[in-house]
């Protein structure tokens, strides 16, 4: 059967021979250590879950609006309020199916076919294809890696075209793990003054932030940025709820209310009780949060500072989320790999340690391994990464 051609020009991932592979060896009995996931080890807590059960309880059970229930709009603007320091009402509002859905009806908002979104490299692996299934075209952005791969502001004007719709800002950033300062935060924003160029600012990983590094919420720098940005956030990662696919943005009312309109069409947004529960979650006691921001704190160290003592191996500190995104380039020409998937498979077949390569996140200089693992999994990963590949 003929398939379109904006599915034929979407990507194979390059992640799926790895974990395809991954799975096998998995299946033969053998002990494969997992830094592939990109998703939390802990459960979700358990009064998160008695939200839940409450509201099926309750008969939260029904269709929602499109842009989501009262409840849950509210409850976002009170977090952005409390922890971002923004000012929005629930008209600037949209829960989705995940950040991932609000990012695709950002873009379904925003594009039109030819128009240029500009994403940083390293980026997160749905977005350039997010940009093309909406007819986009993405301009990728080279970080400089001697700078934790952020951008200057520099580099972002020479980048700009008449035909720039979107800039993409994930800080804390996955896979780079790098973070925005407030007054980088505030100097990039500055490149858009006078453009008319939106800013999507995924800032799902606000609150897992390293070393009491400070934040900028980009929509928080003034009201330029505040009306040019879609914000996305979804409760995913910060409390450890990926599998409820529930998520949000917020931006101006017309923006929001042309994403509500695909939402209406497409996936009627996401399970109810699940929205009211991301209500419940976003209002309860947030100490959990805490808990596990110190442990990935304390594994992001670790396993950086080890994957440093490698031969072949360089890595930046990341600052937030869970990833150390490092440069393997100097060992392919020793393991004879001309790239970041021949390399994560060699690593799978000979050391038992699935990794996630980098191509997927626009570098074969690099893959990334996630810290959301126990300490005992890292150091056996590193033990055996480090059989493989030697010390420095
Ligand atoms: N943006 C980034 C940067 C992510 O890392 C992820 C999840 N890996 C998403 C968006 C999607 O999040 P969700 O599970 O809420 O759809």
């Amino acid at each position: 059967m003929p398939l379109s051609q904006r599915v034929q020009a979407l990507a194979e991932s390059a992640t799926i021979a790895v974990s395809t592979k991954a799975a096998e060896l998995k299946r033969a009995g053998h002990d494969i250590v997992a830094f592939g996931a990109g998703e939390p080890d802990f459960d979700t807590p358990p009064h998160i879950k008695a939200f839940a059960h409450a509201h099926i309880d309750a008969g939260k059970t029904k269709y929602a609006p499109a842009a989501g229930v009262i409840e849950a709009r509210q409850a976002v603007c009170e977090k952005f309020s409390r922890e971002n320091g923004l000012s929005f009402e629930p008209k600037n509002i949209i829960i989705t199916c995940g950040a991932k859905e609000a990012i695709y009806l950002a873009f379904a908002a925003l594009l039109d076919p030819g128009d240029e979104v500009i994403l940083p490299v390293p980026y997160w692996v749905s977005f350039p294809e997010q940009v093309k299934i909406n007819g986009g075209i993405v301009k990728p952005l080279l970080g400089d890696e001697s700078n934790s791969f952020k951008l200057r502001p520099e580099q972002i004007r020479e980048a700009l075209t008449p035909r720039t719709r979107a800039f993409v800002l994930n800080s804390p950033s996955n896979p780079g793990g790098f973070t925005y300062t407030p007054d980088e935060t505030r100097a990039i924003a500055s490149v858009f003054r006078g453009t008319r160029v939106t800013v999507l600012a995924d800032e799902l990983y606000d609150r897992l932030r390293f070393d009491g590094v400070d934040y900028l919420s980009f929509a928080a720098v003034d009201d330029d940025a505040r009306n040019r940005t879609i914000t996305i956030n979804s409760p995913a990662k910060t409390y450890a709820m990926t599998g409820w696919r529930v998520g949000y943005a917020a931006a101006a009312p017309e923006i929001i209310a042309a994403m509500s309109r695909v939402q209406s069409h497409t996936t009627s947004g996401p399970c109810t009780f699940n929205q009211y529960s991301m209500a419940d979650a976003l209002r309860a006691d947030q100490s959990g949060v805490d808990e596990m921001r110190r442990a990935y704190q304390q594994r992001g160290r670790h396993m950086h500072a080890r994957l440093n003592t490698l031969r072949g191996v360089a890595c930046v500190q990341p600052t937030g989320a869970y990833y150390c995104f490092a440069n393997v380039r100097a060992t392919y020409a020793a393991l004879g790999v001309t790239g970041s998937v021949e390399f994560s498979r060699l690593v799978l077949e000979k050391a038992h340690v699935a990794l996630v390569p980098g191509i997927a996140f626009g570098s074969d200089d690099h893959v990334r391994l996630s810290f959301a693992t126990s300490m005992e999994q890292i150091d056996k990963g590193l033990d055996r990464l480090e059989k493989l590949l030697g010390r420095k």
